[in-house]
């Protein structure tokens, strides 16, 4: 392959040519997380986000807006443009087909995927996802319940909530984790509350701590932490 060729499959372009970083790269899929959440991306949780320093944030975003990828206002903070989103959409899809990939076809457990899979994002070619893809049989969700985008960007969408919102008596089935922590992910597959697992929420014990969820998975009643039943999301059974 030719030299070019092969460079074609690492630094990314914008449709006018200029090329995208993984730095870059980092940050549009930061930026889309946090407009996810609640919506909004300023310099500061973009920072935070990345564990970086306000002045390289406030740098970054100034080069993402002067090639049209970001647009960043003082009163509404940063939002992607149309075809900064599709890039992020496209690591992200790398990231997700990568840990299903890395676990499934690969034996790798599911906290070590994530971590795997952000090194790798930034370079697989269009063809290994696709690969990749026909491999897992067009999946919808990786490892850790998370939507895997559609080659097109389209984003499967869930009615889910949040475990810590459940109410007491109720059944679910769990979805989502967060794939952040691998000491938590290790603990989270020691008790069984892995996707797919029916849990119901049980009366706190007496003496309980009003900070924990309990749940009975199984059988066996656990306490979760309430701070980590926010990054949960199960679907109600009726
Ligand atoms: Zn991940």
């Amino acid at each position: 392959m030719s030299e070019s060729g092969s460079r074609d499959n690492h630094a990314r372009q914008t449709d006018r040519g200029a090329s995208i970083s993984v730095a870059m790269q980092d940050y549009l899929k930061a930026i889309y997380r946090l407009q996810q959440g609640d919506g909004r991306a300023t310099t500061l949780n973009l920072a935070n986000e990345l564990g970086l320093s306000g002045p390289s944030a406030t740098n970054m975003i100034k080069r993402l807006a002067e090639i049209s990828l970001v647009e960043h206002n003082r009163y509404h903070g940063v939002r992607l443009s149309s075809s900064g989103e599709k890039i992020a959409l496209e690591v992200i899809r790398h990231h997700r087909l990568l840990e299903l990939y890395l676990a499934e076809a690969m034996g790798f457990e599911w906290d070590q995927v994530h971590e795997e899979a952000e090194r790798l994002e930034h370079h697989v070619s269009t063809e290994f996802e696709a690969r990749m893809d026909e491999l897992l049989g067009h999946p919808k969700f990786d490892p850790h319940g998370d939507p895997i985008p559609s080659r097109l960007g389209d984003v499967p969408s869930t009615t889910w909530v949040w475990l810590s919102e459940l109410p007491v008596g109720s059944r679910a089935v769990l979805r989502r984790v967060s794939d952040r922590d691998s000491q938590q992910l290790r603990y989270l597959a020691e008790i069984g509350l892995v996707p797919g697992v029916v849990l119901e929420v049980s009366q706190s014990a007496p003496e309980g701590d009003g900070d924990a969820r309990n749940l009975l998975i199984a059988g066996h009643r656990h306490a979760i932490p309430m701070e980590l039943a926010t990054s949960m999301q199960v679907e109600p059974l009726v």
